[in-house]
């Protein structure tokens, strides 16, 4: 009888063991279906096991597909992630595998017709000689890729220095070698233009891979890349586990995104997943930014990664002018300044597009009552509800609670409750006011709740039918606007005070990356950044597009305070229904771990979590922080042990390399 280890999707870190019954074949990475408990279920042959007649042990029931749907490279890799991210092995395979996993498959209909949205608009596949440090950059990764070696590559550009045209040359050659490439965007659907530039050169060669896409077209696109008609895989963090049997290069696009950190379960960053595949592989691993994260070019000073530096635009566009408004100088109560307002005016005379950018959607971030002081808070989160004019209601932007607006206070029946604060939908408001003749359009979760909107509010941009493009961060990536010279960021102090030692650091990407947007083409554009802390050096170095100055300003902090890249993290979040029992849990477990002395090592906490409470549970905070990830590795196992010890409907949630603090 021959034995196997199977990953099974459930939140347990281990395998469990199937023996395979005669006449059926189970290699390693092959998807088999199996009983499990009193359910049957699929998982994934990882390999063979040491166990040996156990009467317990039960058969498999078959094997799905002709073929592993995992290469052996692959298994190696997923056993990493589940490792390195303490995740259960199963729900790691689970997310690497867009095919119906925990019920039997039936046959699906296997043809299915390619519906890529793109707009006409952002077709193209303009032919241009690189300029000089672009070529430099182009033939440095060439003879990389030609070579076949692993090794990982920062590729610092300034927006719109021609990375991506680097990459497409890249994926050129790869192809020519008869060898695929994956490409890590951060949001796909904020990117019809690369998406479209990718199409225009290569066409059916493209597959898409993104979490936006049907459970159905997501397998088709899967089997393309695994029969080898698809050759460039396009997509988010999950694409980095493309079925791609002879992968050539990975390219990380705005490598310092945060979106590449996987918030839930398996906590991965597909950033560091790409290197590492890369390194499985031993291929090259390109990381491109305008703003690298301080990480990354960390690695790029020390020498582990090699270093490429893109400092203009081949294009001869040059970068804007940043004019920092300090609103302690405005009129309180302003949301624009009045040299936002005529430098607005100046463009709709010019006949030119401004983009302005506020990170929070709603009408007014919370609601007040002026006598007693109450704010209305979401029953199941610890934060202000944001009042939404026009579906006049108060929501819950973590958890998406809603209840209308009060009339009257619910707590001293005063009718002074006012909205305060602002958001997406009160800038266009305003907007309309100032500029009643302008064409105003906003870009948020609540004006693109509806497939195919968010394309059209784009693709009018991009023909020049809007004046004026409110937004989130939606706005901020990658888009290539030719004529917008009016970039407004309105509140810049909104991500520098968060509760999170990356504030600086986002602050700075976020204003960098929006400037981008300003003045790509042959008129020089401008930038006006409002904060009431324009002395800020996150701010100061953004106004120059100073990446250098920022990282030199950056690191003493981080030194001092040990965090990366001086030291590795893990987040252990403790969370719970009741509140005296998720604390008493987190002081329990912080005692455990503090009587073990691991060198170099320091748990901090435990704290209550800066969201204290969402979607009805409590969360409390322990930090374990070491400049030796050796160290952090094995207090986390100690966190494993004592987890068994702690009340039943109490949650230990470990988050390796944390990206959000909150
Ligand atoms: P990035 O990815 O760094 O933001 P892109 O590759 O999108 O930059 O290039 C920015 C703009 O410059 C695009 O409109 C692109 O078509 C154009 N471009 C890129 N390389 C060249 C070049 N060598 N000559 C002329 N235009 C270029
Ligand atoms: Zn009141
Ligand atoms: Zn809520």
């Amino acid at each position: 009888m021959e034995y196997v280890e199977i990953a099974i999707p459930v939140p347990l870190k281990r395998t469990f063991t199937y023996s395979v019954p005669d006449g059926v074949e189970a290699r390693v990475g092959s998807l088999a279906v199996l009983p499990f408990g009193h359910r049957t279920m699929t998982g994934i042959v990882m390999g063979a096991s040491s166990s040996r007649g156990n009467v317990k042990i039960k058969n498999i029931i078959e094997v799905l597909h002709s073929a592993p749907v995992f290469s052996q490279k692959m298994v190696d890799l997923l056993k990493w992630i589940a490792d390195y991210y303490c995740a259960p092995i199963g729900e790691v395979c689970k997310a690497a595998l867009p095919l119906e996993f925990s019920r039997r498959t039936k046959k699906k209909r296997e043809v299915m017709p390619k519906d890529t949205i793109i707009d006409d608009v952002f077709l193209s596949a303009p032919e241009f000689k690189l300029k000089d440090s672009q070529a430099k950059a182009y033939e440095t990764l060439k003879s990389e890729v030609r070579s076949q070696k692993f090794g990982t590559t920062l590729l610092h550009g300034i927006t719109g220095s021609g990375k991506t045209e680097v990459y497409l040359r890249l994926f050129e050659d790869v192809l020519k070698t008869g060898k695929e490439a994956i490409f890590l965007v951060p949001e796909i659907g904020l990117t019809p233009q690369v998406l479209g530039r990718l199409t225009a050169r290569f066409g059916d060669l493209i597959a898409i891979s993104h979490s936006g896409l049907t459970p159905a077209k997501r397998a088709y696109e899967w089997k393309r890349m695994q029969d080898g008609s698809a050759k460039i895989v396009i997509g988010t963090r999950s694409a980095i586990f493309a079925p791609f049997k002879n992968l050539g290069i990975i390219v990380v696009d705005e490598e310092h995104d945060s979106s590449y950190k996987q918030d839930e379960s398996p906590r991965y960053n597909g950033r560091d997943v790409a290197v590492m595949r890369a390194k499985m592989e031993n291929i090259p691993c390109v990381l491109g930014s305008a703003t690298p994260s301080i990480e990354s070019f960390a690695n790029a000073k020390n020498g582990k990664y090699h270093y490429l530096h893109l400092p203009d635009r081949p294009t001869g566009a040059l970068l804007p002018d940043v004019d920092v408004v300090d609103m302690r100088e405005v009129n309180a109560g302003s949301v624009l300044s009045p040299q936002l307002i005529g430098a607005i005016g100046e463009a709709l005379t010019r006949k030119e597009q401004t983009m302005l950018f506020l990170n929070k959607r709603g009408f007014a971030s919370f609601i007040l009552c002026q006598e007693c002081g109450h704010t209305y808070t979401c029953p199941n989160c610890n934060i202000t509800l944001t009042y939404h004019k026009h579906e006049n209601t108060l929501l819950c932007h973590y958890c998406d609670y809603k209840t209308p607006p009060p009339q009257k206070c619910e707590k001293c029946g005063s009718s002074r409750v006012i909205p305060l604060g602002t958001g997406t939908e009160k800038i266009e408001t305003e907007l309309k006011n100032y500029f009643p003749k302008a064409k105003v359009e906003r870009l948020d979760r609540d004006t693109t709740t509806k497939v195919g909107v968010r394309p059209k509010i784009l693709s009018n941009m991009k023909q020049g039918s809007t004046d004026i493009l409110i937004g989130t961060q939606m706005i901020t990536k990658g888009h290539d606007f030719p004529n917008v010279t009016l970039v407004g960021v309105i509140d810049a102090d909104m991500s520098l005070n968060f509760p999170d030692f990356r504030a600086p650091e986002r602050t700075f990407q976020l204003v960098t990356q929006v400037a981008g947007r300003s003045g790509r083409a042959n008129r020089k554009g401008t930038v006006i950044v409002q904060t009431f802390m324009p002395e800020h050096y996150a701010i100061a170095a953004a106004q120059t597009h100073d990446f250098f100055r920022f990282f030199d300003e950056e690191m003493p902090a981080r030194r001092e305070l040990g965090y990366p890249p001086f030291g590795r993290l893990a987040l252990i979040r403790i969370q719970g229904l009741k509140e005296k029992m998720v604390e008493t849990s987190a002081k329990d477990l912080f005692r455990k771990l503090s009587t073990i002395n691991y060198k170099p090592l320091t748990v901090l906490g435990p704290a209550p979590a800066p969201l204290a409470k969402v979607r009805g549970k409590f969360r409390w905070h322990i930090l374990i922080r070491s400049g030796d990830i050796k160290a952090v590795r094995q207090m986390i196992d100690r966190v494993a042990e004592c987890e068994s010890g702690l009340p039943k409907g109490i949650k230990v949630i470990v988050d390796v390399d944390p990206i959000n603090m909150l």
